[in-house]
């Protein structure tokens, strides 16, 4: 049986950046993921990084893990859609929001009704709201990021590979057995669990239950006719927007929906469900005179009901990194690089 340092399970945004830190230590580490890379990543997400939180503790993880990518893609630039992004809130909020931003954030904003700057001019917001505005966000491609990234983690020394699902996790002395679907085992000191919203039903073997719900996130890709000047979030219309080439991918906070089990996106209903996102779209930008509806996009959400992402140790020297809701690429590889951190520490 091969034995490692540290063993990854998942191969999203989470396992590849724990596997670069991992065999970047110069511990033997092997990557053990259902697809790799993972296809939940690479095409379920809508790629947006921002720095406009809710707590101090994640606009610094947002910033380390846009700190991470810029460090680990050679070709960033060539990923990324702009790192501008707004909030439309009403103005009270908006206020709020910004005196907490300007404590941790130097390229926060805020335009109120009739001072908006001229190249955001095709956004129509009313008097009682407000824009605020970053300038240092990150707005990607989600799957040629992932392509990107696995590209540099695959060349890393010291770091295997294994295309397989893991079944279960058992204690062996100071070690853990990874046992996998072919019947397969691997060894490992330490574990990090990066399986996004699988984590949940793998701990569940390990009588672990964790305190996330599973939702189907969903995002609409539209071809766009006019102008959106920029990616943001509207707080008011409870929506979110990213601006690629000539599409937009936009959605709705609430109109993500409780499902049973992260594979079984094809019993989502989407019917309908892009009319109100179009609505709103149509609604803020001035120039855009109809929006033509090309996809949609679904994928598994663990949402943590503490309302906080979950990076804790669940059994000596397991880690889980899960409960990122929609916030995977913003949180995960400044966790990920946390949870090496802490294995490293231990190992001396
Ligand atoms: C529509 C939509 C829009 C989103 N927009 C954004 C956004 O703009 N910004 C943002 O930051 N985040 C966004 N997200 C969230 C983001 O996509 C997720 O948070 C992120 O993908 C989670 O990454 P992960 O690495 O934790 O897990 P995943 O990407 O889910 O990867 C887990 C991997 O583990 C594998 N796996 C599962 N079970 C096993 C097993 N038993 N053995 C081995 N491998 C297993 C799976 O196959 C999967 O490939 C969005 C999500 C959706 C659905």
């Amino acid at each position: 049986m091969e034995k490692y340092d540290v063993a990854v399970l998942g191969a999203g945004i989470v396992g590849l950046t724990a596997s670069y830190f991992s065999s970047d230590e110069g511990f033997k580490t092997v990557m053990i993921a259902s697809e790799i890379p993972s296809d939940v990543s690479m095409n379920k997400s809508v790629g947006i990084i921002t720095r406009q939180l809710t707590t101090k503790r994640e606009i610094l993880l947002a910033t380390e893990s846009i700190n991470i990518l810029f460090e680990l893609l050679p070709n960033i630039y060539r990923v990324m859609y702009g790192r501008d992004f707004i909030t439309i809130e009403d103005q009270k909020t908006a206020f709020q929001d910004f005196r907490f931003y300007r404590k941790t954030m130097y390229d926060v904003d805020i335009y109120y009704y009739g001072e908006v700057p001229e190249k955001f001019s095709s956004i129509n917001i009313s008097v009682n709201e407000a824009i605020l505005h970053t300038k240092n966000d990150v707005m990607l491609d989600a799957k040629k990021a992932i392509e990107n990234l696995y590209e540099v983690v695959s060349k890393k020394q010291g770091l295997d590979q294994i295309q397989k699902k893991a079944l279960s996790l058992e204690r062996e002395g100071n070690e853990y057995i990874i046992k996998l679907e072919d019947g397969q085992e691997v060894k490992a000191k330490n574990v990090i669990l990066a399986m996004g919203a699988w984590n949940k039903y793998f701990l569940e073997n390990n009588r672990i239950y964790l305190p996330v719900a599973t939702y189907a996130c969903i995002a609409v890709r539209f071809k766009i006719d006019g102008e959106i000047p920029v990616s943001g979030s509207d707080e008011v219309n409870y929506m979110y927007w990213m601006v690629e080439d000539d599409t937009v991918l936009a959605g709705e906070y609430y109109q993500s929906v409780p499902i049973i089990r992260p594979d079984r996106m094809d019993l989502v209903e989407l019917e309908n469900k892009d009319k109100s996102v179009k609505r709103s779209l149509l609604e803020r930008f001035k120039s855009l005179k109809d929006l033509e509806f090309v996809e949609f996009i679904v994928g598994p959400c663990s949402v943590p009901l503490g309302k906080r992402p979950l990076f804790k140790e669940v059994m000596t020297n397991v880690f889980l990194i899960d409960g990122m809701a929609g916030y995977g690429f913003t949180l995960g590889p400044a966790l990920a690089k946390e949870a090496v951190s802490m294995i490293s520490q231990r190992m001396g």
